[in-house]
């Protein structure tokens, strides 16, 4: 079957999907560069246009038919299955938001948060990979890179290439302008040295948005982000980290060691690393919302199923209203941080100012998904504590919200000051 969505609208993206007769996952593949900001006044805010429905449904219907299958063995070898990567690349999730003229979908950034939130669902490891590729990577380059970047980057991270972000290191995380690593200047290229530790999609990546203080002595002001290869000289992948949660995602080292890096690949000036890096989390953080709201989703959808099977003194579970204000307080929270997830999300889409709304929405959300993903678990009583059932793995997984791209003491910290004006 290969479906076709045509649209008229001038607005709207188009897309296509495409099934094979043998009934496996479809293909998704968009096409057509359009910005899809369709959110009009007086419709609420989850209210999908139908575009960004059937591309929800054909994400879906990957993530059950081809992630569903494989999430337990890539948890419990802490691996990702490679297939899976083609996969992506093939139905066109790793460059959501760029141009066409560069080989992507152009489509919004609502779009990449749509995905992220379905593939987090069934595996918040696939949408972190997901995530990262758009909302940071592609998104850094399509903001800062020059045409020269762009024309040859974005191409490879839409069709081939895995992408990583890599700013935190051993001693510098929340205070991540403190970083160790160093560039200097050699006339035509930079040589950097240093290591980076906790690179989500370390292990699989092919390019890297990086950041070195190429001016120490200007502090914060001599951070420079840098296009980096894999293939460079003096660029090698450490060790992998064997994680609690998004155990198949891989968060890895980097070590330069007088790794060359030719001028043409600083991304954006040099000194204004510290704004690329502000900037791209800010519009990340709103991915990991996404994939928050995805796990929360996750575990709702198993308690409500395993609440309705389970008989205890001789009826479903949920019969009890015990249990059901239980499903009730999840359901509530879950729309609670859906909402403000959409809301940051559309607002960026629209060009205003989200950072509060964005820090606000990861805040919740992640906090949301911690305690909806623990109440699944108690509500699979015993079977909820093994690994036979999937939300043992959904509370994991949560686990991360509240740490990666800024921890919840930071966002807290970046709502103060904007609600106080310092
Ligand atoms: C699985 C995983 C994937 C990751 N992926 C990436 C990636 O792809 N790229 C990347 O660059 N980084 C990545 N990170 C790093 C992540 O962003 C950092 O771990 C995070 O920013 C926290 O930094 P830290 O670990 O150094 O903790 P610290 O900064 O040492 O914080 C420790 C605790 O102190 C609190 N704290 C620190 N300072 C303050 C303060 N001023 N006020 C109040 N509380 C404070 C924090 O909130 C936290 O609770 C990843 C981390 C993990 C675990």
């Amino acid at each position: 079957m290969m479906l076709e969505v045509q649209s008229n609208h001038p607005e709207r993206f188009q897309f296509k999907v495409r099934a094979d007769h043998r009934g496996s996952a479809p293909e998704v593949k968009m096409s057509q560069i359009q910005p899809a900001v369709e959110q009009q006044s007086g419709v609420p805010l989850t209210t999908l246009s139908e575009d960004e429905e059937m591309f929800r449904a054909s994400v879906r219907q990957f993530a059950e038919g081809e992630l569903r299958p494989r999430v337990e063995e890539m948890d419990e070898h802490g691996k990702f299955d490679p297939k899976l990567i083609q996969q992506c690349f093939d139905l066109g999730l790793m460059g959501i938001e760029t141009p066409e003229e560069f080989g992507g979908a152009g489509a919004s950034f609502f779009t990449a948060i749509l995905a992220v939130e379905e593939l987090s669902r069934v595996d918040a490891s696939v949408g972190v990979f997901v995530d990262v590729q758009n909302t940071l990577v592609n998104n850094a380059l399509i903001r800062w890179g020059d045409a020269e970047q762009k024309s040859k980057y974005l191409p490879q991270l839409a069709s081939e290439y895995v992408g990583a972000y890599a700013l935190s290191e051993a001693g510098s995380g929340s205070d991540a302008f403190a970083m160790q690593m160093r560039a200097v200047d050699q006339g035509d290229h930079y040589l950097i040295n240093g290591q980076k530790l906790w690179i989500t999609n370390g292990n699989e990546a092919e390019i890297f948005v990086l950041f070195a203080n190429a001016n120490p002595e200007a502090g914060y002001r001599g951070i420079t982000a840098f296009i980096v290869e894999k293939r460079f000289d003096g660029f090698s992948v450490g060790k992998k980290e064997n994680k609690l949660g998004i155990r198949a995602s891989s968060t890895t080292e980097l070590i330069l060691e007088d790794c060359r890096v030719p001028k043409e690949n600083v991304l954006g000036e040099v000194g204004k690393g510290y704004k690329v890096s502000i900037e791209t989390l800010n519009e990340g953080r709103i991915g990991i919302g996404a994939q928050m709201i995805g796990i929360a989703r996750g575990a709702l959808d198993a308690a409500l199923a395993y609440t309705g099977e389970r008989q205890q003194f001789g009826k479903p579970i949920n019969q009890f209203q015990g249990v059901q204000f239980q499903l009730a307080e999840m359901a509530t929270q879950l729309e609670a941080a859906r909402l403000m997830v959409y809301n940051a999300a559309r607002m960026k889409d629209l060009g205003m100012n989200f950072v509060k709304e964005a820090a606000m929405a990861k805040l919740y959300s992640s906090r949301a998904a911690e305690k909806i993903s623990s109440l699944a678990v108690e509500l699979y009583g015993g079977y909820g504590f093994v690994k036979d059932y999937p939300v043992e793995k959904f509370w994991r997984d949560s686990k991360i919200g509240a740490i990666y791209e800024g921890t919840s003491n930071m966002q807290l910290q970046t709502i103060a000051k904007l609600l106080i004006g310092k």
